[in-house]
């Protein structure tokens, strides 16, 4: 399942990356016109993700996938998707994809990021990854805290 995102959801792009799902934001390739964004999708065989529904009437016209988005935050936006069976919330968070620029993280010894994370970091961790698109290193720390929690909201919104 590969995605696009619209430039009113660069958030829930970045949450369905650290989901693991290559996902492309429109508002991250500055592209503000919509035939362009449809062409993105078409060529690329992307799903759609839009709030506007003259955006998401017309790419089903066109043939283009397209999922009308429902829910106010991004925790609420994801659980639509899970309920609708388009993403899946097991296995979290990947560390398959960069948050950042959706590409694909690698596993990276800890002797290859020495100087290049915070040595409190070093110390701490010997799992790394870095992003083989714009080299921005991770690790599980607080953040993996906080995706983990993020997680447990939308489960509980699904299970409501
Ligand atoms: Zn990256």
């Amino acid at each position: 399942m590969k995605f696009l995102a619209d430039a009113m959801l660069g958030k829930l792009a970045e949450w369905l990356r650290i989901l693991g799902y290559d996902t492309v934001s429109a508002s991250d390739l500055s592209i503000l016109d919509d035939d362009y964004l449809l062409d993105i999708a078409e060529d690329e065989g992307r799903i759609l993700l839009t709030k506007d529904r003259g955006l998401h009437e017309r790419a089903r016209k066109e043939g283009v996938e397209s999922v009308l988005v429902d829910g106010e935050d991004v925790e609420h936006q994801l659980a639509f998707l899970v309920r609708e069976g388009y993403v899946e919330l097991d296995d979290v968070p990947s560390l398959e994809r960069c948050p950042r620029c959706n590409g694909v993280l690698k596993p990276v010894s800890k002797s290859e990021v020495r100087g290049l994370v915070p040595m409190g970091v070093y110390m701490s961790q010997d799992e790394f990854w870095a992003c083989s698109n714009c080299g921005q290193i991770y690790w599980k720390g607080s953040h993996w805290k906080r995706m983990k929690e993020f997680v447990e909201r939308v489960r509980a919104i699904i299970s409501t």
